[in-house]
């Protein structure tokens, strides 16, 4: 497992932060619910979680991408000590793609087929005036291939002539172009077959450690989680479930759907055996269970939790589950700065 350097810069920070979707007629849906985190310099974090528990919701929030009927209700994004919360649309577009780039799921549908790669990394770069000199976008676009694995001579094909895993890396050079200091990767490898994925998760570890990029890794596949992740935000239905180091999510965990998520997870050192599935669905977002979001599935439910939400409690230093079952670590308490979302540790 790599180490975060603990003095690490605190590069984003979220507090409290928390969407609704308005759907005509209905309550609104409350897509996430005082999500905090923070993500240091050089920092891989991972949130997993199943689809629908808010992962992607998440990520578009902070590029506040949100569709029309998304609307962030409080909460801070603080990105190099300014609240994008407070910027206007203008500001927020010099953010994207300069500061914090994403890598959208699907690359053959992220691409436009009718573009060629080279024109379409270049039209990031033109975009965000990150440089204008026709020569030098070029040059950067070459640079930024090659960066990838890609050599010079396919900048002028298109899509269609790129395998899905040359696709993927050229999504990959696209939010690179501005030289981001954070990169957001939604499912980079989810259409992939496992050797691509394996080359994908290993050019993202390799631009990690060279350009020390810090990287938001949505995913819900706890084996790209142990290959990649410094610290990992699990999620469900919306709130976080728990938020640790990823030694302590796999070797530690505290929250019942963390443990359960686990448990689905084969292990191939092992002897094979039947997998186990975590029963139900996860909840309606404008329907949601009374108590505990995760309660109608949870073996452990007893009936405080059918009736009260558990808060987010500190297990111990740098690990936060919320849970009843679990005891809360007297000295960490949302007052204090240890809590997520108090410029501390984690
Ligand atoms: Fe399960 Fe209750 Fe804990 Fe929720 S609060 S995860 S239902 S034990």
């Amino acid at each position: 497992m790599r180490t975060i350097k603990r003095d690490a810069p605190i590069l984003l920070e979220v507090n409290n932060l928390s969407t609704d979707f308005l759907v005509a007629g209905q309550e609104p849906a409350h897509a996430l619910v005082d999500i905090n985190f923070r993500l240091r310099e050089g920092e891989v974090l991972g949130i997993v979680g199943e689809s629908g528990c808010g992962k992607t919701t998440l990520m578009l929030s902070l590029m506040r991408l949100l569709p029309a009927n998304g609307r962030i209700t409080s909460g801070q994004i603080n990105f190099m000590n300014n609240d994008l919360l407070d910027l206007s649309e203008r500001e927020m577009g010099d953010v994207r793609w300069k500061n914090i780039a994403m890598i959208f799921q699907g690359a053959m549908n992220a691409l436009n087929p009718v573009h060629t790669v080279g024109r379409q990394i270049a039209e990031a770069i033109i975009q965000h005036n990150y440089i204008t000199d026709k020569k030098a976008v070029t040059d950067r676009v070459v640079e930024l291939l090659e960066l990838v694995g890609i050599g010079a001579e396919r900048k002028d094909q298109y899509p269609h002539q790129y395998s899905g895993g040359m696709r993927q890396r050229a999504m990959i050079a696209m939010a690179l172009a501005c030289n981001p200091q954070v990169v957001i990767a939604d499912e980079p490898t989810t259409a992939l077959d496992v050797m691509i994925q394996a080359q994908i998760l290993e050019l993202l570890g390799t631009l990690r450690d060279k350009l020390g990029l810090s990287i938001l890794f949505v995913t819900h596949d706890l084996g790209v989680v142990a290959e990649m992740c410094d610290t990992v935000l699990v999620m469900y239905g919306g709130v976080t479930a728990e938020y640790a180091n990823v030694d302590t999510i796999f070797n530690a965990p505290q929250h019942p759907y963390t443990q359960e998520l686990l448990r689905a997870f084969p292990d191939l050192t092992k002897p094979m055996e039947k997998l186990i599935s975590i029963p139900g669905y996860p909840p309606r977002l404008n329907a949601l269970p009374a108590g505990c979001r995760f309660a109608p599935r949870c073996p452990h439910a007893f009936g405080r939790c059918h009736v009260e939400a558990p808060p987010l409690h500190g297990v111990q230093d740098r690990h936060f589950a919320s849970c009843h079952l679990v005891e809360p670590e007297s000295n960490i308490s949302p007052e204090t700065p240890e809590f997520p979302g108090k410029s501390n540790e984690l």
